[in-house]
């Protein structure tokens, strides 16, 4: 996914949640994209806001979303039923976009005009620029309307950052029986010649595979890091 492709998904949720850290404690707040270029995603906020001194003090934030409704059904048993739709989240750095670089980008471009106009008619609002950043696109259907399977996750990212591993991984251990196979109700496990393999774009990290493996063979990975193996 470039750019474009991960500014499509957002605008097309429009309202999204914005996550940032102050003084070790999480804060949200909805606001929304207005604006990509291939420097990054653009947003805006108010030097007065506490939002403005987080985004300063940290330099990162987080946002995430979801397409096309929130809202969850429950079946007859009382289980949640998710429309089929996806979530796309981004997390990374950011910079305050200066208002000269902001008109001089309207110039070029229209979808900076209404940042420009804002900031004329409300004097305390101020551009920020998410340059610098990894993120996923996860396209769900769990019931499996649509597809034969549940699950396509797409990993993404720009501006120089990478995309940190997060999710399981079978290991040389592996001896083939194939429980995760049948446990997996993603379908994200096949064979490579005796051992299993886990596709990530398919891979929810429910941890079936995890728990039912007989010989520990699947690890948790977290940013490449094994933080834990089955006990
Ligand atoms: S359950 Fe464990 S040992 Fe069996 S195929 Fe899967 S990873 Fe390999
Ligand atoms: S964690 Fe869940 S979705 Fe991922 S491979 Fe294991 S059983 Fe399948």
């Amino acid at each position: 996914m470039n750019i474009a492709d991960i500014y499509g998904k957002f605008d097309q949720i429009g309202s999204l949640v914005f996550a940032t850290v102050d003084k070790g404690i999480p804060q949200t707040r909805i606001a929304h994209l207005f604006a990509f270029d291939d420097d990054g995603l653009y947003f805006r906020t108010m030097v007065t806001k506490a939002f403005y001194k987080q985004l300063n003090e940290t330099g990162m934030v987080s946002i995430c979303g979801m397409y096309p409704t929130t809202r969850i059904r429950h079946d007859d048993e009382g289980m949640p039923i998710f429309e089929p739709g996806y979530t796309i989240r981004a997390t990374g750095e950011v910079r305050e976009i200066p208002f000269e670089t902001l008109k001089a980008k309207a110039g070029q471009n229209e979808m900076f005009t209404l940042g420009v106009k804002d900031i004329e008619r409300y004097p305390a609002m101020t551009t920020f620029c998410l340059h610098r950043a990894w993120g996923e696109a996860y396209d769900f259907d769990f019931e499996m309307a649509h597809r034969s399977h549940k699950l396509e996750r797409t990993r993404f990212c720009f501006g120089g950052q990478k995309v940190p591993f997060q999710g399981m991984r079978i290991t040389e251990a592996c001896i083939g029986c194939g429980a995760c196979l049948e446990a997996c109700s993603f379908k994200a496990i096949g064979r490579d010649g005796e051992s299993c393999v886990i596709d990530p774009s398919r891979c929810d990290v429910c941890g079936d595979c995890y728990t039912v493996c007989p010989v520990d063979a699947v690890e948790i990975v977290i940013e490449d890091t094994l933080v834990q193996g089955a006990a």
